[in-house]
């Protein structure tokens, strides 16, 4: 039987009514998270973050857990698709057969944008979960901006940077605000004091560098869900965090040698013995710029 248009739609409107409210709510919603290590509850050194360390095994474990909770939270708040990034070490720490089978993972490196490689202006909401403060703080467990080995200092637009404001610029780019963390005490105060009062899961609590006052597991993922939920209800409300254009980088190095040879190059002023400054058309050239510093070396292969 073929029907006009408009008895077409007046089954349609009646089909709707007679869907349970949950079938009617699910409008598209998509949360996109993006997952590092050292603010996961309980990881305090080395021992935790890397393959060579004894404990790192289970902790994949307990990171796992802390982005299955936010993808609870996400979904307690209606979220229909979330994307993933594993944004700590080698981006291979998530154990991705424990994900729900409708989210999908982004892996590895480089990628150009960054911990947040995945993110486009179809997110309605940004999630940072296992975050820590910046390489300038003197207070937060593992403190260090993209690389602890190399980097002492990383600044947009004059304002030092942890990985989490660098992170919330790329989303505003494309924007999306970040709605909520988690990590530690100094982790989730620095990023209020660059985008204001998000939802924070303050996992931890750090003594220094090394050592903290830790929740469980089991707690800090359900702190983590309830944030996360509040965090995606919010959304309308907290504004992505857009930077003014073009965008200023500063970057200090532990070593001389880096800021001497990239100042060969006519894009980069190098601006003292281990400091030097690219300006970047957008957010977006920059995360490009930081991602060759980290990745680049001439014995790359294959
Ligand atoms: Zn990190």
């Amino acid at each position: 039987m073929r029907l006009n248009i408009s008895s077409q739609s007046a089954i349609l409107a009646v089909l709707v009514l007679l869907m349970p409210p949950a079938v009617q709510a699910q409008s598209p919603l998509k949360v996109f998270i993006s997952a590092d290590m050292e603010g996961v509850a309980g990881v305090v050194t080395g021992d935790q973050l890397s393959p060579t360390g004894f404990e790192y095994e289970r902790f994949r474990g307990f990171m796992i857990a802390e982005v299955l909770a936010a993808i609870q939270g996400a979904r307690d708040a209606g979220a229909t698709t979330v994307v993933v990034a594993d944004a700590h070490g080698n981006g291979e720490n998530l154990l991705i057969e424990l994900l729900p089978d409708d989210v999908t993972i982004v892996r590895s490196w480089p990628r150009p944008h960054g911990m947040m490689e995945g993110i486009d202006s179809t997110f309605d909401a940004a999630v940072l979960i296992g975050y820590h403060a910046a390489t300038t703080s003197t207070a937060g467990v593992r403190a260090h901006t993209l690389s602890s080995a190399t980097l002492t200092f990383v600044a947009l637009n004059d304002i030092a940077m942890p990985e989490a404001g660098i992170s919330a610029a790329i989303a505003g780019h494309f924007g999306v605000p970040v709605v909520a963390i988690s990590g530690d005490d100094v982790a989730v105060a620095e990023v209020e004091a660059l985008l204001g009062k998000i939802e924070g899961a303050v996992v931890k609590t750090a003594i220094g560098f090394h050592a903290a006052v830790t929740m469980t597991p089991a707690a800090a993922q359900s702190l983590i869900r309830a944030r996360v939920k509040t965090g995606v209800e919010r959304r309308r409300e907290l504004r992505p965090d857009v930077l003014q254009e073009p965008v200023r980088l500063d970057v200090s190095f532990k070593h001389y040698r880096p800021s001497e040879i990239l100042s060969y190059l006519s894009i980069v002023e190098r601006t003292g013995s281990h400091s030097i400054r690219f300006v970047g058309r957008d957010i977006v050239e920059v995360s490009r710029f930081l991602e060759f510093l980290s990745e680049y070396s001439a014995e790359l292969a294959p």
